[in-house]
Parts: C-alpha cells; structure tokens; sequence
C-alpha cells in the first residue's frame, strides 16, 4: 500500500527548480534516499540525490550543464551554482555479480519499483513538494521507532549487495537506532559475503561507523561476526581481557570508551580504535595473575599499519595513525625542557592528537589517579600552546645559525658541523631563551675547544 502523505520538507531551491523542471516537461521526480530521512530527522542533508522518470538523455537534454556520472546506470549530475545534484533514473538493478555490483540495470517508469531496490525502509522514501513523501515500506514507521530495517528479506537483500551488511550497522550507529531482529540475522547468516566487497567500499562504511556518534557499535560487528571476515583483530580484542590495576575492561571495551571519549575525528577514532591492537599479541600474565602488555606499542603501530594499508587509506591516515599508535604510551612530565623534547621527537602535526589520544586513553581507565593525570595532561597542552606561541626552536632549521655560519668561522666540513649543530640544539631546547646568534656563535667556539681537547 502506498502512503502518501503531506508532510511537508524545506527543499533547496536549486532542488524545487529541478524537480518543477523535470516535471514541466513531463517527467516524475522526487528527491530521493538519505536527504529525505535526514530531512524528516531534523538532521542537515549532506547532499540531495533526485529519482525521475526522465531516461538519462532526457535528462541531458533538459538541463544546461550536465555532467555523466554513471550514465550506464542512469545517473547524470545536474550543475546549479556550482553544486552538482545526482538526477538517476528509475531503474530495477538486475542480478548481483558476486554480491559486487548489478550486472545489469534496468530503467523503468514506475517510482515504487526504484525504492524497492534501496537497502533500508529508512532510505526508500521518495519526496516531492506536490505529492509529499511517498514512503512504501513504512519507513516513516521505522525513523520513529528508531529501527534499521531491509526493504524486502534481509537474507537476499544482503546476498545481493554485501556492502548492505556494513551499511546497516553504519545508519545504526550514526542515527543511534536498532537493527531489526530478521536484518541482525541476516547480517550473521551473510557476513562472509563481505570478502567480495572491495577494500574501498568496506573502508567508507567503517569510517563512517567509527566517525558517529556511536563507536559503541563496533560492538554489533563483533557479535554478528562481520568483523571475523573485515578486521579479525577486532575479535581478538573483544577476547581480550585485562587484569590490571589501571585497567576495568576488556581490551576492546576500553577500545570503545576510548574511541567514546575523544571528538568524532577521523585520525583520532582510527588511532583509538588501533591503539591497543596488539595487546591481545603482547598479552603476558606474571605469577600473581596481572596482565601485561610490553611492546604493544610498537607491534600495535606495526599492526595498525598492516590494516590501514589494507583498507586502502591513504598515506597521512597511516602515517599520523601508526605514529600515535606508537606514541600513545608515552610519558611526558609536565616541565618545559622535557615538553619540548617530547614534541620533537613526536612531531609538532600530530602533538595535539597526541594530547587527545592519551586524554581518551586516560578517560577509558580505571579511575586510580585519574584527577592528578588529567591535571598534568591539561599542564602539558598549556605548555605545548606556550612553545608553538613563543616559536621555540624545535627542530634544525629554527636555530638562527646555519652549516653555513659554522663553515664560515673555520668548522670543518661533514660531521663536525653535523655534531656542532645537534649540540647547539640540544642547548637550545633546555635554554629556548639562547637561540640568538651571537650567543651561538659563543658555544660553537666552546664546542670548537672542546672538541680539539
Ligand atoms: P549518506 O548520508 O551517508 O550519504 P545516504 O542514504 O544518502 O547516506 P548514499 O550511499 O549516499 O547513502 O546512497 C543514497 C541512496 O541510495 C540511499 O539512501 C539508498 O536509498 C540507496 N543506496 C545506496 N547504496 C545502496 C546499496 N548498496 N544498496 C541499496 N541501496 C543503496
Ligand atoms: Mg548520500
């Protein structure tokens, strides 16, 4: 049955302009999928996707500046001030080729047939200013009582695109809803499929997922056995527990706090996620029966790297994220000289996620010193703000004498410079206050004495 509605949506004006367009000339249209839920959830769209009866030529034909996005699929981007709206035509996907892709699409006329092809009841629901919201499967039902439901049988709308699978628990955790009792087991029954899917699609839907507001449904990939097939050390995690004084949960539910306790950052739900990826590999418990984790920093940085390359990420994701990783048990005094040290040796773009991922780190422990850790890691972010603010010399380049300078004074060429001006800096990061020339170009005689003794 189909309900149909007056419910009324605030449509961007270049989308009310397409859709008029589209039907002055004799065409259905509506707007379509995510922009629809998120409009009737209060939530911003990100973009605004249109379906129409209009055959891509049509479509072309129609509109000034178009560009052909995947015209074999019958999409065709629409240009309207610089913002381009994805115009598709109605189509039937054909069978699935290995749970990737349809092998072929059929076009047709009939609006329902289209959103009997989308995923969720959530994302099937069509709107346009005249006819209201045309929702077939009751997904107006659904956003109310906040449920991720298959349009059809779960079994075969996961056998015919895998990536489903994901995308399910991805709009659980970015709208906080459920996943309906026949969807949950039809996430079990096909979570293998998931081997098919490209590194490309899986690493969208996972960021997505770590990015909401809900990390906490990592969880639903554990108990469903999805991340058995995409990121088995995921389960190792979840397997792990950890008797330790500092520590209450299981590895990966520290993971969860962790990742619940800093911003919805991309580099930083990456690195929480991995940080302590190979504690379940570095696990050794002594005669009284505490746990202990040695070099999981290292191996989990070694670890993290290894899945971020197979997800495809690109290269600053894997190497901000294997940085922390291996940084991120690292203990730094609050005094300036050691502060200094620390932001050289872990680099001055990835310091302040390092003051986060170890807050995060702190938050998802147990509470033995919480306040007095805190309140030195709140020390040491002023002291980071106070060093960048004042441009301290933290790396070569900053000294204000050069190799140059030593050459010219008489030092010989290669090592010694190389020498003279690693002690230099070294001087200068416990007395930022030196680095002027003059009093320099003093030590580097000292030094010049010192080295010919
Ligand atoms: P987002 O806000 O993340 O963009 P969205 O719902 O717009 O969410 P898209 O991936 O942009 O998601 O897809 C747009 C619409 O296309 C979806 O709402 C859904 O109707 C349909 N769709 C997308 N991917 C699939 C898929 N794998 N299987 C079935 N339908 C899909
Ligand atoms: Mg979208």
């Amino acid at each position: 049955m189909t309900k149909e509605n007056k419910i009324h949506i605030q449509v961007p004006k270049d989308v009310a302009f397409i859709l008029r367009l589209l039907e002055q000339e004799g065409h259905e249209a509506y707007a379509v999928g995510g922009c629809v839920r998120d409009s009737l959830l209060d939530r911003q769209p990100k973009d605004w996707d249109i379906t129409t009866s209009a055959l891509p030529e049509q479509v072309k034909a129609i509109f000034h500046r178009t560009i052909d996005t995947g015209i074999q699929h019958g999409t065709v981007t629409v240009m309207m001030h610089h913002t381009g709206y994805e115009v598709t035509t109605y189509r039937i996907d054909g069978e699935y080729k290995d749970g990737r892709h349809p092998k072929t699409v059929e076009f047709t006329s009939k609006l329902a047939e289209d959103l009997q092809r989308r995923d969720f009841t959530i994302n099937a629901m069509a709107y346009n200013p005249k006819t209201g919201v045309v929702d077939i499967f009751d997904g107006i039902g659904d956003l109310n009582r906040k449920v991720i439901r298959c349009v059809g049988k779960a079994q075969e709308r996961f056998s015919e695109d895998a990536l489903r699978i994901l995308r399910a628990v991805r709009f659980a955790a970015q709208l906080g809803f459920h996943i309906e009792d026949k969807t949950r087991e039809g996430l079990r029954e096909l979570a293998e499929n998931l081997s098919f899917i490209s590194k490309e699609r899986i690493q969208v839907e996972l960021d997505k997922l770590l990015c909401s507001d809900n990390p906490g449904h990592m969880r639903i990939l554990y108990e469903t056995g999805v991340s058995k097939v995409i990121l088995p050390q995921w389960d190792a995690m979840m397997e792990t527990q950890q008797n330790h004084p500092y520590h209450c949960y299981s590895v990966g539910e520290h993971t969860i706090k962790a990742m619940e306790s800093v911003p919805p950052d991309h580099y930083l739900r990456w690195c929480m996620l991995l940080h302590d990826v190979a504690k379940p590999v570095c696990r050794i418990t002594d005669q009284q029966g505490i746990d202990h984790f040695y070099g999981h920093q290292k191996k989990g940085s070694e670890m993290a790297e290894e899945i971020l390359r197979g997800l495809k990420w690109d290269n600053r994701t894997i190497d901000w994220v294997t940085r922390l990783v291996y940084w991120h048990d690292y203990q730094v005094e609050p005094r300036m000289k050691i502060v200094r040290r620390s932001i050289v040796k872990i680099g001055e773009d990835i310091y302040p996620y390092f003051l986060q991922v170890k807050l995060g780190d702190m938050l998802a422990q147990s509470d033995i010193n919480r306040q007095e850790r805190q309140e030195a890691l709140a020390e040491i972010g002023r002291m980071y703000k106070t060093i960048i603010e004042q441009k301290h010399c933290l790396k070569l380049s900053d000294l204000t004498v050069s190799g140059r300078d030593l050459l010219a004074v008489g030092i010989p060429a290669g090592t010694c410079v190389g020498n003279i001006l690693n002690a230099l800096m070294e001087w200068v990061l416990d007395n930022p206050e030196h680095n002027q020339k003059d009093l320099l170009m003093e030590k580097v005689e000292e030094l010049r004495k010192e080295m010919v003794k």
